[in-house]
């Protein structure tokens, strides 16, 4: 197990380098798809390999002269990187830009300062009812396949989507059901080790992702985990587009929270809901964009409340309280919270707001909210489990 854990560290420490090799390994075009809700599967149809951009670990300096300041870490560190000419390596990009207002500049700066071989734009539509949105949606995506045909020159069949979306779905399955482990075991690797493994996901050929699931889910079914003495589980909720500081998911821990389960975009959001397989590839993929769960303040959806979502997961897992991660300047999630934090007063789940930066300059402010978190909860505050 220790093995599998330090390759998915590898991966995910230096995603540049994992993915440029990736590319010479494999021999193939890398296409690297804007967060969030981008069917990859068409792009692995299409013979290529995307992978899901992130956010890098490195100060923004040049991405400043290009983008504002209030602008949100994952878009700030792309641009910051674009610029700097650290993603030579991608053939193409594609960015969903109706997903929130601040991806709108990201394409007229990677046109001018990437020049990748091929760019797409998609508006995957909020998720509204009726037929105008759901044949507006297939029409997008014939384009997009479309697209991807003519940058190939390959056609895409049906059979070849059918058998990426087996792909992916497997995928999907694996990573349920290394949650199903971690639920009954939550102590057996940490949340950050657990984030690291989806993340490495987005940025592997799911084909080997999967293989390393399969080596990676026995061993954990196979090993004990000492029971927790604390009662206190917590839901980490929110932080769209990118993974959390993995020191703010260690510092839950630390002060003697456990993470059973997670409502996270590098989490369980990645894996949700799997594509019919028995339908027309193209509807199949629209059907699952158009899901209104989990509830994504990116698609609109207001019929459906995110606190209800939520509240199924604390009660599935038994939980205490829920954790809000904010990306600072993230305003889909920011458009989202006031309802959310009242409807979780209402239910009388104890909810706390924790924001994160992309530079972060201090943790001592999140440990002070997040240690009085844990004492309202009836928590050890810290002391070693
Ligand atoms: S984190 Fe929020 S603001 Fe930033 S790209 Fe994602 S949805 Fe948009």
């Amino acid at each position: 197990m220790e093995k599998l854990l330090k390759r998915i560290g590898e991966i995910t420490s230096d995603p540049y380098a994992y993915v440029a090799r990736l590319k010479e390994e494999k021999e193939k075009r890398i296409i690297g798809c804007f967060p969030m809700q981008v069917p990859e599967e068409i792009v692995h149809a299409a013979g290529l390999i995307p992978v899901v951009i992130w956010r890098g670990n490195e100060a923004v300096t040049w991405g400043h002269s290009h983008i504002p300041p209030y602008y949100c870490g994952i878009v700030r560190s792309f641009i910051d990187d674009a610029v700097r000419g650290k993603l030579g390596f991608m053939d193409g990009m594609i960015f969903h830009v109706r997903q929130c207002l601040l991806i709108m500049d990201i394409p007229l700066i990677i046109e001018r300062h990437v020049k990748p071989e091929y760019m797409k734009l998609l508006y995957l539509p909020p998720v509204y009812p009726g037929k105008a949105t759901r044949d507006f949606l297939r029409s997008d995506l014939e384009l997009f396949k479309k697209s991807l045909e003519e940058y190939t020159g390959n056609t895409i069949t049906d059979d070849m989507l059918k058998s990426s979306i087996a792909v992916y779905n497997e995928n999907r399955s694996l990573l349920e059901r290394l949650y199903e482990i971690r639920r009954k075991k939550p102590r057996i690797l940490t949340s950050a080790e657990i984030t690291k493994i989806v993340w490495a996901g987005m940025l592997m050929q799911k084909e080997d992702h999967n293989e390393l699931l399969r080596d990676l889910i026995p061993l954990m079914e196979a090993r004990t985990v000492e029971t927790a003495t604390t009662k206190i589980k917590v839901i980490p909720v929110g932080c769209l587009c990118q993974a959390p500081p993995f020191d703010v998911l260690n510092m839950i821990e630390d002060l003697g929270m456990v993470i059973p389960d997670d409502d996270l975009y590098v989490g369980s959001r990645y894996f949700a809901n799997k594509v019919n397989i028995d339908d027309n590839p193209i509807e199949a993929l629209a059907e699952r964009h158009l899901k209104k769960t989990p509830v994504c303040p990116t698609k609109g959806v207001w019929d459906v409340l995110w606190a209800d979502d939520v509240e199924e997961m604390v009660k599935l897992n038994n939980a205490s309280g829920v954790i809000s991660i904010h990306v600072k300047f993230c305003p889909p999630h920011a458009c989202y919270y006031p309802d959310f934090k009242s409807r979780m007063i209402e239910k009388g789940i104890p909810e706390i707001l924790v924001q994160v930066e992309h530079e972060m300059l201090s943790m001592e402010g999140i440990k002070t909210r997040l240690q009085s978190f844990t004492e309202s909860l009836g928590g050890n505050n810290g002391e070693k489990i």
